[in-house]
């Protein structure tokens, strides 16, 4: 579904991203842990085509066919969504009028807008005086109206309370396996994994994979001795985990 070839990723004087690899399979879920700076956020804009970074080395595939130079838009109509970490706020955008656009089937919207308990945010200028958890939930009603075949989610629980993270998790997983979906998922806390099986994890620090193992082993490894322990077992080969 997505191959991540040897990647490598620069932004303004600094390369952020190095050689990285990764590939997800249909249907897998892929999460990535790593500390604040460690370039996961990068990763995930530059697969979608963020356009502030420049590829120095590597190619992107989306179904075997080779996305590194595509438009946003044009990768997005191949089946790839996104859910950002910080979206923006856009003045005089109605949450409805976006998720028309997105979809057709006002049923669908109606059902999944109370699933996510954005009902009544509809009317709102989007992302604007919306909560943290608020902006997430919109985030994901937007992102699952374009039925992605890809997700792509940053740090979706972030800022989120511990019952709306449920909500979340629980649309989301529903969402993944009706929709025959992969995704590839950064998270900070763990708490998503909770709802979410995840096939594979990896860990990124200084834009470098460290390590590839079980998520639910990564979690527990960072939970108890944080990353250094990551960085330490680096080349190491399935050493520590
Ligand atoms: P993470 O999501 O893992 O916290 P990011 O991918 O957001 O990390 O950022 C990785 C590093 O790249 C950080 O040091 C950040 O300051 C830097 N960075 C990200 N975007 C840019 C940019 N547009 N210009 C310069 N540096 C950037
Ligand atoms: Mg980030």
């Amino acid at each position: 579904m997505l191959k991540i070839d040897n990647l490598s990723v620069k932004s303004g004087d600094s390369v952020i991203l190095k050689n990285i690899n990764i590939e997800i399979k249909e249907s897998e879920r892929v999460f990535i842990f790593g500390p604040n700076g460690s370039g996961k956020s990068t990763l995930i804009k530059t697969i979608i085509g963020i356009s502030n970074y420049k590829i120095l080395n590597g190619k992107i595939f989306f179904k075997n066919k080779d996305i590194t130079e595509l438009k946003i838009s044009e990768r997005a109509k191949l089946g790839i969504g996104i859910m950002f970490q910080n979206p923006p706020k856009i003045y005089g955008i109605k949450i409805y009028q976006l998720a028309k656009y997105l979809c057709k089937n006002e049923n669908e919207i109606k059902e999944l807008a109370e699933k996510l308990r954005v009902d009544e945010l509809l009317r709102r200028d989007l992302n604007v005086d919306l909560s943290g958890g608020e902006i997430k939930r919109v985030e994901l009603f937007q992102v699952l109206l374009q039925k992605p075949k890809l997700l792509l989610l940053d740090e979706p629980e972030s800022g989120v309370d511990i019952e709306n993270i449920s909500v979340m998790g629980k649309t989301l997983n529903d969402y993944l396996e009706r929709g025959n979906c992969s995704a590839l998922i950064i998270t900070h806390t763990g708490y998503i994994l909770e709802y979410i099986k995840g096939n594979r994890g990896y860990v990124m620090i200084d834009g470098k994979i460290t390590c590839e193992s079980n998520p639910e082993k990564i979690l527990e490894m960072i939970r108890k001795y944080g990353y250094e322990k990551c960085e330490k077992c680096y080349g190491k080969e399935n050493e520590g985990i």
